[in-house]
């Protein structure tokens, strides 16, 4: 069978360094905020074009903690009929929306565009009225967003910009990289995105020093002096071993990145037309933390791979509107794009851990179908 990812081979370049420094951070016994989350946050920070990286427990607290930091320094006071709005695309992972959710904010979902996939900017412009404060663009599958008509929109009706970035870690467009668009932006390190931790662990980048201190402070019990509380936080703190761990990775995030743009590479020069392959774009450098096509019949296509022993993935069966846990929440839960992206759409195996055999034989058995 031809896994859709192996962690185990995917880590398995890294084990003799992980193993060394593991040991060496047995022999310090510095377990909670210590050396390595600071390097790790320095070393981040600069990789992302970012002044500031402040590490926290997982991508979902990333994008609460600073929707709860923005709330602070720019007043998104609100009454309850009158809850601040944030926008967000309506195929993103449901994250992003328990983010705002979490916030006693309103999500406001907006269509992608059905050729990249992310956030659609015309739509966002239909779907600001006063109460509104931020778009949180999605880098979806590794692609950045058209950043630049997203930021004029927001100059343009004074709107802040969080990115989330937990699928586009090293993506970038016109040379800039994907979190150091917005005032501040969230990254995941779950085991399986570009860079990937052994267990959960995130990120935060700003420019802006104050939400630096801000977030900082939320991280950590609303708390920048040992017992001393300012604020009411969270406990989120990027733990110090997978810190250990990440800055080993990080060091190859762009050959890891540079294998999967060269899978993909096959994928586009390869695959039949009968597919509606991911858009290449002039300006975008796309990471493909997942390599996704669109087929009428996904279904038999799934189920046809897997007879012919090659595993795939749906990034995501069901819409976050149709999610059970937004029933009432949503004013409008009608979005034919992102119906018609989750009913089609179908991962291919495009992992650290596969090789260009393994991407040939996929594109073999996809092309007799
Ligand atoms: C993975 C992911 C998250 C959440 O990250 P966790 O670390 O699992 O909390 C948020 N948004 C998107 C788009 C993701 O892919």
């Amino acid at each position: 069978m031809l896994p859709y990812e192996n962690l185990n081979q995917s880590n398995k370049s890294f084990f003799k360094d992980y193993q060394t420094k593991f040991n060496q951070f047995l022999e310090k016994g510095w377990f909670i905020l210590g050396n390595e989350v600071a390097e790790f946050e320095k070393e981040f920070a600069q990789y992302s074009q970012s002044k500031h990286c402040i590490g926290v427990g997982n991508g979902l607290d990333a994008l609460s903690i600073i929707l709860k930091a923005l709330a602070e320094k720019y007043d998104f006071s609100q009454n309850n009929n009158e809850k601040t709005e944030i926008i967000v695309p309506s195929n993103t992972y449901i994250a992003t929306i328990l983010a705002i959710l979490q916030n006693g904010f309103k999500p406001v979902l907006v269509e992608p565009d059905i050729k990249t996939y992310n956030i659609n900017p015309v739509e966002i412009e239909k779907a600001i009225t006063p109460k509104t404060k931020a778009i949180m663009p999605v880098h979806l599958y590794g692609k950045v967003c058209q950043m630049d008509k997203i930021q004029e929109i927001a100059t343009k009706y004074n709107l802040l910009i969080v990115e989330d970035a937990a699928q586009a870690h090293g993506a970038n467009f016109n040379n800039q990289k994907a979190g150091s668009f917005g005032i501040a932006n969230g990254f995941s390190f779950y085991p399986t995105k570009n860079l990937g931790a052994l267990g959960d662990g995130g990120a935060i980048t700003t420019n802006d020093s104050e939400l630096n201190e801000i977030i900082r402070s939320l991280r950590n019990y609303g708390s920048s002096k040992k017992y001393y509380n300012e604020k009411i936080g969270y406990n989120s703190r990027l733990d110090e071993l997978q810190a250990t761990f990440l800055r080993i990775k990080l060091q190859k995030l762009d050959e890891i990145n540079n294998h999967k743009r060269k899978l993909a590479k096959i994928y586009l020069e390869n695959l039949k037309s009968d597919f509606i392959l991911p858009v290449v774009e002039k300006n975008f450098h796309d990471v493909y933390h997942i390599f996704a096509i669109r087929h009428e019949k996904r279904n038999e296509l799934k189920e046809f791979l897997l007879k012919n022993e090659i595993q795939t993935e749906i990034h995501y069966p069901i819409p976050p509107a149709e999610q059970k846990a937004l029933e009432g929440v949503l004013d409008k839960t009608n979005f034919p794009i992102a119906k018609q992206v989750h009913q089609t759409i179908l991962s291919l195996p495009i992992s650290y851990c596969h090789t260009e055999n393994d991407i040939l034989r996929v594109i073999e058995v996809m092309n007799i179908f």
